[in-house]
This record gives structure tokens, C-alpha cells and sequence, in this order.
């Protein structure tokens, strides 16, 4: 349920991110429908899920007018269920997964945002691209524009390590802004301007905002803690 208090969160987050020229993609992901368009009544457009079965499920059932964001480990062979419908996708680890987004929208005749994610935490993780990773597939995609109309490369996103000592938040999210500042300068571009920065959850957005963040994905304080999860 979206309490009262709740709702005075998003209208503190709303405002913090304003401030910092950040955008919120509210997480939804494990909540009903009814949650969504608390948030939705109370102002909230963009919001973000994690599992291809539960957007395509939701998606209908709620405002037009909503801009859904992928942020989950996507399946190349489930990217065609979200194309019609998604606004961006900011979890792109692969080159295959990238030219599937790219034929799909094309399809769609959609031009989806496509962020690349980054392993920027200590822990071990499968999911996640390096940065000695993360250039060649910028090189492929800049050698062939033209291959690439369907994505708009608008991007990096990244998780900090799960822990309460701040510097090393802070050390992990100011890797992923010179990394995005690199790319800016090695892989100039007019269509694919690469500003965003998505970075921050409901742990660590603060320090997110303060390293430059453009994008914050907060799910526990808007809608409370997920099952199996502390708020
Ligand atoms: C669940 C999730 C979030 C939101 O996490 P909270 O801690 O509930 O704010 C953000 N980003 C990703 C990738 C997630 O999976």
C-alpha cells in the first residue's frame, strides 16, 4: 500500500532530484496496480520494472501517458514483448541484446532509449559490463549508425556496492560519471548525446544526486518494503 508517508517521500525525492536536474523512476516492480497509480495520481510518469512478465501484465491495465523503464537482467528472446511499449531500457550488457532491442523497435518503428549497465560494485555479480567491455560495443554501434536506428544509446547505469560506508558509494558512482564523461569525449555523437547517468537507489540516492545522477530508481520508500526485503 502507498501511505501518506509515502506520498510525503515522493514529493522529498521529487524535489531533492529537481534540484540536482534528476529525474525519479519509481520501482514498481512486486507492487498491484493500485500502488502504480497512487504515484500516478500523485504526479509520477516514469516508472521502472524488473520482470518482462509482470510489465507486459501491468502495462494495459494502466495510463497511456506512462513511461515505462526496463531496469531488470532482460532476455534477448523476451526484448520483443516489451518493444512496443517501452520508453527505456537501462540494463544493455551485450552486444546481442543490443541488435535485438535495435530489430524490435525497428519493427515498431519505435527508437528505443537504451542505457549500458556497468559493474561498478565489489560484489560479484554475472550481470554488468566492464568498461574494457563497455568500448567496443560504443565502436560498433558508431561504425554503423545507420545499422542502429532503432536505439538511441542515451547512457550508463550502475549499482553501488550494498554497504553503509559512504565513501566507497561515492567512489563507485563517481567511477561510473568520468566513465560516462569519457564516452562523451571519445564517442562525440549528435543523435546518441550519452547524458544519463542512472545511478541511486533507496540506500544511496542522495550520494547518487550529489555525483551527478540524472536518473534515481527508488522502489521501498515509495511503495514500502518489498517480501524478503528490509525497507
Ligand atoms: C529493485 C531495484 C531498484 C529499487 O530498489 P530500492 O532499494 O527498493 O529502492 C533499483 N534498481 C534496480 C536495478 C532494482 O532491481
Amino acid at each position: 500500500m502507498v501511505t501518506a508517508a509515502n506520498i510525503e517521500q515522493f514529493k522529498k525525492i521529487t524535489r531533492l532530484a529537481a534540484e540536482h536536474d534528476a529525474r525519479l523512476v519509481a520501482v514498481s516492480k512486486t507492487k498491484p496496480t493500485e500502488d502504480i497509480l497512487a504515484l500516478y495520481q500523485a504526479g509520477q510518469r516514469v516508472f521502472g520494472e524488473n520482470y518482462v512478465q509482470e510489465l507486459v501484465a501491468k502495462q494495459p491495465q494502466l495510463p497511456g501517458d506512462i513511461q515505462w523503464h526496463f531496469i531488470g537482467h532482460l532476455q534477448t528472446n523476451k526484448v520483443k514483448q516489451i518493444a512496443p511499449f517501452v520508453t527505456m531500457i537501462h540494463s544493455v550488457d551485450n552486444l546481442k541484446l543490443l541488435k535485438e532491442i535495435n530489430k524490435q523497435a525497428l519493427k515498431q518503428r519505435r527508437v528505443i532509449d537504451c542505457l549500458f549497465e556497468v559493474h561498478i560494485a565489489s560484489e560479484e555479480t554475472k550481470f554488468g559490463l566492464d568498461q574494457a567491455a563497455l568500448m567496443p560495443l560504443l565502436e560498433e554501434v558508431r561504425s554503423m549508425p545507420d545499422h542502429y536506428a532503432g536505439v538511441r544509446l542515451a547512457g550508463l547505469m550502475g549499482m553501488a556496492t550494498n554497504t553503509g560506508e559512504e565513501q566507497i558509494i561515492r567512489r563507485e558512482f563517481g567511477y561510473l560519471r568520468d566513465l560516462g564523461e569519457q564516452v562523451r569525449r571519445e564517442f562525440p555523437d549528435q543523435r546518441d548525446d550519452f547524458s544519463e547517468l542512472s545511478m541511486g537507489m533507496s540506500g544511496d540516492y542522495a550520494v547518487a544526486l550529489e555525483e551527478g545522477s540524472t536518473l534515481i530508481r527508488i522502489g521501498s520508500l515509495l511503495f514500502g518494503a518489498r517480501p524478503g526485503k528490509p525497507a
